[in-house]
């Protein structure tokens, strides 16, 4: 049974915040500390005490934060066992399959490793929610920065294969761009295309195109359909394996 309460909001230039809060325990967790100042404002907006962080990776734009939040509030910093040494102040290290609770919650800990080498995502089946930092992108992912197309399209595929219906919070609101982008793949999905009209509309409106869900981009990013008749036969690659028209795809969006 779902319980958790989530609130997203916008923070430095293009990162989402996130915070998951347990009514029944008050316990409530951060997904990365972009900002410091802009977590706790949040934190007080919902009048939410902060118990844990949950890290996705080591970069600055999801740990900045994190040293002076744990001072002031004293939570438990969690984070990836392959990141140790980058993330600041990180009390809990986890690796895959890995449970962690907020509150009563259960969430459990996927690696997703390619944008960075230890990347891990965040999944709470009770409550049909992932949280995929830098790995998954609304109609987009993130980029092989230390990582190989393989193992991004082995991460990718893990997200791929939850229930259609999961929420997915990403660390960034890029889905107009990536839609642009997108369209040049695979120009006759209509979803796609639908996608793309409502992501320029959150832009105008300045309204957030997140979360989505697993299914959503099941039917609209092309980084999760290589396997797409239309996109193999665009880019030529019709027939060959799917990590390898994932990374055709990467290339191609890296010179976009
Ligand atoms: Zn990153
Ligand atoms: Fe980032």
């Amino acid at each position: 049974m779902a319980r958790l309460e989530i609130h997203q909001f916008p923070t430095r230039s293009d990162n989402y915040g996130v915070l998951i809060h347990d009514p029944a325990t008050e316990a409530t967790a951060a997904i990365d500390a972009p900002d410091a100042e802009e977590l706790l404002a949040a934190l007080q907006k919902r009048g939410w005490t902060l118990t844990d962080i949950l890290v996705t990776h080591h970069h600055g734009d999801h740990t900045a934060g994190i040293e002076a939040v744990k001072r002031k509030t004293g939570c438990t910093v969690i984070g990836p066992a392959r990141e140790a040494g980058l993330i600041p102040g990180l009390d809990v290290e986890v690796k895959e399959g890995d449970t962690v609770e907020v509150g009563g919650v259960k969430g459990r800990v996927i690696e997703t490793p390619g944008h960075t080498r230890g990347h891990v995502s965040y999944f709470f089946p009770d409550d049909g929610l992932v949280f995929v930092g830098d790995t998954l992108f609304s109609v987009g992912c993130g980029k092989l920065l230390e990582g190989d197309a393989k193992t991004m399209w082995s991460s990718l595929s893990k997200l791929a294969a939850l229930p259609p219906d999961t929420r997915v919070y990403c660390g960034h609101e890029y889905t107009d761009a990536n839609c642009r982008f997108a369209l040049t793949v695979e120009p006759e999905n209509e979803a796609l295309q639908a996608r793309a009209a409502e992501a320029a509309d959150n832009t105008a409106k300045g309204s957030p195109s997140l979360p989505t869900t697993i299914g959503r981009e099941l039917a609209t990013n092309p980084f999760l359909r290589p396997q797409s008749p239309a996109i193999q036969k665009r880019l030529g690659m019709e027939g060959r394996a799917l990590e390898e028209i994932f990374g055709e795809i990467r290339k191609r969006k890296d010179r976009f």
